[in-house]
């Protein structure tokens, strides 16, 4: 049962003017088929930057600096940049936060789609275009049929995303990444774009990586979860189980602030006190102890490698029986 998409050891790295900095340090996971993985954090985490290296589209001066990406078997992370372009758009798509990066204003959004299709798969114009109203059909546009031949500008901004999806799934894609997909768009709005993204995984078998730093998107619509902080995963495993009973200190932090879809996400995070560490300052040892309340000694020198618990993976000292303290025991220090 191979995975759609697995990631082992990643780093990635950007140079600067004072050495390299480790935007990505050792982050492991999988994708299978069907499956949607929220990918969640603060800005800075490294959610987005792991999204760009799973579709080699880290940019000098960044640059991978260890670890695979596999795509369903196949190593994809040393691939010359043309035969990537190929996997990019017909292996994997992408759905970004402002639909207007992926939508050309100036051509009908059906030419777009008919192109889309026609790149990727061996149809004539007029299947192509039969298959282009089938797809906003199924991304619930109203009057597909008519819709087809409006522009980028005549849709709401929400109806553009979901062009967008049907673009993004034009051309039965492996594996789509979805960068912060809702968050432009009107709270009524973002739920029924998570409804079809979770369905998309359902009905075609594709595996989701989503990308947000809103919680309450993820508990919506992922099977699992991952928490990134610093460049690496603080913790990782079914939603259920992280949502009900976060592992990792920064998680809890993190579940305990997400009550529904509605309200604003970066108000429900300030309640963990400071801020992410800039990359040219990461802390030594675990990257949250100078913001953890559960920090002890062993936490400032020796970097927290993720420890299985149960159907969780979770990186925290806390957890290792080896400690000198014990979780899930609250510890005041
Ligand atoms: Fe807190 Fe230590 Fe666990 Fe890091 S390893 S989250 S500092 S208890
Ligand atoms: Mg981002």
């Amino acid at each position: 049962n191979t995975p759609v998409l697995d990631v082992r050891d990643l780093h990635v790295e950007f140079a600067s003017r004072r050495g390299a900095l480790h935007a990505i340090n050792g982050v492991s996971f999988a994708i299978a088929r069907g499956e949607v993985l929220g990918v969640v954090g603060e800005s800075g985490a490294g959610k987005s930057v792991t999204g760009l290296a799973a579709i080699g589209l880290i940019d000098p001066p960044g640059r991978i600096s260890g670890g695979e990406i596999n795509l369903s078997g196949q190593r994809i992370d040393n691939l010359p940049p043309r035969e990537m372009r190929r996997i990019r758009g017909k292996r994997i798509a992408m759905i970004f936060q402002d639909p207007l990066t992926s939508l050309d204003p100036l051509y009908r959004i059906g030419d777009q789609l008919v192109e889309t299709i026609r790149t990727h798969l061996t149809l004539s114009e007029s299947a192509a275009r039969k298959r282009a109203i089938d797809l906003l059909a199924e991304v619930g546009i109203p009057a597909p049929d008519k819709r087809v031949d409006a522009y980028p500008h005549e849709f709401s901004g929400g109806m553009r995303q979901r062009v967008v999806i049907a673009l993004a799934i034009a051309a039965e894609p492996e594996l789509i990444i979805a960068d912060e997909p809702t968050t432009a768009l009107d709270v009524s709005v973002q739920a029924q774009i998570i409804a079809l993204i979770k369905r998309l995984g359902r009905d075609h078998g594709t595996a989701v990586m989503l990308v947000t730093h809103d919680m309450g998107v993820i508990a919506e619509t992922s099977d699992r979860v991952a928490v990134m902080y610093s460049g690496r995963i603080a913790e990782i495993g079914p939603v259920r189980d992280v949502v009900q009973h976060p592992l990792h200190p920064y998680a809890k932090g993190l579940m305990g602030a997400i009550p529904t879809l509605t309200g604003d996400a970066s108000q429900r995070l300030v309640q963990i006190p400071g801020s992410m560490p800039r990359l040219s300052a990461i802390p030594a040892g675990c990257a949250f102890h100078p913001r953890c309340s559960f920090a002890f000694d062993r936490c400032r020198s020796e970097r927290p490698e993720p420890i299985a618990v149960g159907p969780q993976r979770v990186a925290c000292h806390l957890h290792d029986p080896a400690s000198p303290v014990r979780a899930p025991v609250e510890i005041t220090a």
